[in-house]
């Protein structure tokens, strides 16, 4: 069955200090051109003012949390956040509705070195596709898939049933790093001429094969820091460690190191899964904005779709 697409929402500031989407939505809201197609919509969103003028990455609590179902239907909003969820919401034509966007594109940054990686929740023809056409565009693109049930996922892209956040780092918050700031534009521009393509194209012939293999990272669990009764953190990511997202990890390899200078092994930190004897890929590696979340990086596996 042939998925056509007919309206692309591109979002940038869901966090407010993360500026390649803020500034990237604010230069082509002058551009048309950069992002009209003639087969569908596409419409451009700065989703959080107020943190964007702030320069912090929420006022109240993070935006990007707040767009489950069970959250937007929620009677009271109580925070700047959850209001602004329901706006958005509203205007991009609800979730689980025929009226949501066919695909959202959510621009993020992270502090970690993860390129430029499309996380995603829901699988379709169309977006195996399309990721298969990103990665073969540049080596700097990842896979990073988060199966969820879209009605339960809380990211503001599951609003659409195509969601795709884009994570480009290493950048600091607050910052710009102008190549990625650059690589995110080529990144999107491939993935709306890749769509106009696939409208035009009823027999796809010429397509990357959404039925082939895509190579993708698959979340497995997240690994907070080794805390005191106290609560406070007693290691640091291991230097080795440090930058090194998407190296796969086994059971011996050095993930923190204590103040004193003693490292602390990936056995000890997760031992039921470093018994599986399987590789593992760390990303989201000291992430700023997780440390709140406790969490210190993220683990995923190799995996086919
Ligand atoms: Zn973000």
């Amino acid at each position: 069955v042939q998925e056509f697409i007919k309206k692309i929402v591109i979002t940038g500031g869901t966090h407010g200090n993360e500026l390649t989407g803020v500034y990237l939505v604010q230069n082509w809201s002058k551009q048309p051109q950069k992002y009209h197609r003639d087969s569908f919509k596409c419409q451009l969103l700065l989703a959080n003012r107020k943190a964007i003028v702030a320069g912090r990455r929420y006022i109240d609590e993070d935006l990007n949390r707040c767009f489950s179902m069970a959250k937007l239907q929620s009677k009271k909003a109580l925070t700047h956040e959850h209001k602004l969820a329901y706006e958005i919401n509203d205007r991009l034509g609800g979730k689980g509705t025929q009226d949501a966007p066919d695909v959202i594109f959510d621009l993020h940054n992270t502090t970690s070195n993860m390129g430029v990686s499309l996380i995603f929740g829901q699988v379709t023809p169309y977006v195996k596709s399309l990721l298969h056409q990103l990665q073969s565009h540049s080596p700097l693109v990842r896979l990073y898939y988060m199966p969820e049930q879209q009605s339960n996922s809380s990211y503001l892209p599951t609003i659409s049933p195509r969601d795709i956040c884009v994570e480009i780092g290493p950048q600091p918050h607050g910052m710009l790093v102008s190549s990625l700031y650059f690589l995110a534009q080529d990144i999107l521009t491939c993935a709306l001429d890749f769509t106009e393509h696939y409208n035009s194209n009823t027999s796809q012939s010429t397509l990357p094969d959404g039925a082939a293999q895509l190579s993708v990272y698959r979340h497995v669990t997240n690994i907070d820091y080794p805390r005191n009764d106290r609560n406070e953190i007693t290691a640091m990511i291991h230097p080795q460690l440090q930058g090194a997202d998407y190296t796969g990890i086994t059971a011996d390899t050095p993930i923190f190191i204590d103040f004193l200078g003693n490292s602390i092994a990936f056995a000890q930190v997760a031992p039921t899964l470093a018994q599986t004897g399987k590789e593992y890929y760390p990303v989201f590696i000291g992430e700023q904005a997780y440390l709140e979340k406790g969490i210190a990086f993220s683990l995923t596996e190799a995996c086919v779709l």
